[in-house]
């Protein structure tokens, strides 16, 4: 079209150059097109496997992450809730919705327990108490080591009555309990326990006063024995 135009003549030359132009512009830049789609592959497919080890990377965190959340809110020692995962799980979970009773459980003479046998063997018996709480207790409660020789428990919707029950059931585990320090000795272990029974609504930290004082007038008593109440909103 652009011989006639330029006033020249369609003669062999122009057709062997309307062939072979195009085909010498189309293959190089065939080829260059080829090799840049095969290096958009390659790194679509680098990406991809970039994204799936992200993706198991994340994960991985998200594990490890959940684990150290956990291990934060336990006890080193006997592996139940720590103080601070103690209340918080009652806040989080438990007491808002259902309501529940409380328990504060303090090793008797615990201090005599150290002196005899050592240090040692009071950690062994911290964690034998531990497990037998645990073992009187349903899967909704909850468990806690919320001082030294101090443990609590959170009887989840468990009125006065069954409260009582279980604070029996567990004074009397304990007691059952036979703690075997070096030279064959063996010694018994029991603890006192203070409830008060709350509501929806009642404020933990006067479930937990009111309980501690039933605690105490359970020591005053003898130890070994469970002091039991409702929460007493007037006391609050
Ligand atoms: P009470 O019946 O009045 O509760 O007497 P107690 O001797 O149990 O109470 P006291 O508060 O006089 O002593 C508690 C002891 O518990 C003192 C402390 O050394 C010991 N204790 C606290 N934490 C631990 C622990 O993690 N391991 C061991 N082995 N002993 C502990
Ligand atoms: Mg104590
Ligand atoms: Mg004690």
């Amino acid at each position: 079209m652009a011989l006639p135009l330029l006033g020249r003549e369609f003669d062999g030359v122009a057709l062997v150059m309307c062939v072979a132009c195009p085909l010498l512009i189309a293959f190089p830049v065939s080829v260059y097109q080829f090799g840049q789609r095969q290096r958009l592959k390659q790194a679509k497919q680098a990406m991809e496997r970039i994204h799936i080890e992200l993706d198991h990377a994340h994960k991985a965190l998200a594990q490890a992450h959940g684990l150290l959340a956990e291990r934060a809110r336990r006890d080193g020692m006997t592996g139940v809730l720590n103080r601070e995962g103690f209340f918080q799980s009652i806040r989080d979970t438990r007491m808002p919705a259902t309501g529940g009773t409380l328990l504060v459980i303090d090793v008797d003479h615990f201090k005599s327990i150290n002196d005899s046998f050592g240090h040692q063997t009071g950690d062994e018996a911290l964690k034998m108490i531990a497990a037998a709480v645990a073992g009187c207790i349903r899967n909704g409660d909850l468990i806690g080591r919320i001082g030294g020789e101090e443990f609590a428990v959170f009887l989840t919707g468990a009125d006065e009555g069954e409260a009582t029950i279980i604070a029996e059931r567990i004074r009397a585990a304990v007691a059952r309990l036979s703690l075997a320090a070096e030279g064959g000795e063996r010694r018994g272990l029991t603890v006192s326990i203070g409830g008060a029974a709350g509501q929806h609504g009642s404020p933990l930290a006067e479930l937990m006063r009111q309980a501690d004082r039933r605690l105490y007038e359970a020591k005053r008593h003898g130890r070994n024995r469970v002091v039991m109440g409702r929460f007493w909103p007037e006391a609050a």
